[in-house]
């Protein structure tokens, strides 16, 4: 299950200025390393991009520690310091820490903000690395994070103990949800309704991530076969 300590939760710093983007805008999720000590704070890192740098906030979106602990960075929807010029189509997630350092917990934690995102998102987005990004020159986020994003954020943990039975009546919103949203979205995407309901698919989503992450998949890939058959007909 996926927690996000808030801003206020850490004690953030305001930003001096801010500027957000869409959904629609992002296209991709990219993996950083601090590259400092693991024990550092989210408070400063923060201090050290706006003091020492001048950036109007912390660079990243989010922030995860090797506890697995996630803060809120900038968040989802506003556009980040931290992989100039693809800031606004890439959310920046940062492990707190070097070379070596990153745990188990911390990727879970990460491959969990990815699905979220990937569900915020209505798609998948693309799963990438701060060096793998074109015009980065940097070793970030070194070998051992930079394999696992390669080899796509494989789950390091056993997922059983996190697994919430979902009741009949569930089942059926979630199913429905998602039926709605595959049906529907090919009449208009911004139809109220269906972002309604998606937001309710999703809120579910939230008690049984792996099986929705599986159940997106699918969607999209029967939102792929449905394409190629309009084509076809
Ligand atoms: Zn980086």
């Amino acid at each position: 299950m996926l927690t996000i300590i808030g801003r206020s939760g850490w004690g953030a710093r305001p930003p001096t200025d801010r500027t957000t983007v869409a959904w629609a805008d992002r296209t991709g999720f990219a993996v950083h390393y601090s590259a400092g000590p693991p024990t550092q704070t989210p408070g400063q890192i923060q201090d050290f991009h706006m003091d020492d740098r001048g950036w109007s906030d912390v660079g990243y979106n989010f922030l995860v520690n090797r506890d697995g602990t996630v803060f809120e960075g900038r968040g989802w929807l506003v556009v980040g310091a931290h992989a100039a010029p693809h800031n606004t189509s890439h959310i920046g997630v940062c492990f707190i820490g070097s070379e070596g350092d990153a745990t188990d917990a911390a990727k879970e934690s990460m491959r969990l903000l990815y699905h979220e995102a990937n569900f915020r998102a209505g798609r998948s987005l693309a799963q990438t690395w701060h060096s793998g990004l074109p015009g980065q020159a940097t070793e970030c986020p070194g070998a051992d994070l930079r394999s696992w994003v390669m080899a796509g954020m494989p789950s390091t943990i056993d997922n059983e103990d996190n697994d919430v039975a979902l009741s009949t009546e569930d089942i059926n919103r979630i199913a429905h949800a998602v039926h709605t949203r595959t049906v529907r979205s090919f009449v208009t995407d911004t139809d109220v309704q269906v972002q309604t309901e998606w937001r309710r698919g999703t809120r579910y989503a939230f008690e049984n991530r792996s099986t929705l992450a599986e159940l997106l998949e699918e969607v999209q890939q029967l939102r792929g076969e449905v394409a190629e058959l309009a084509d076809k007909s």
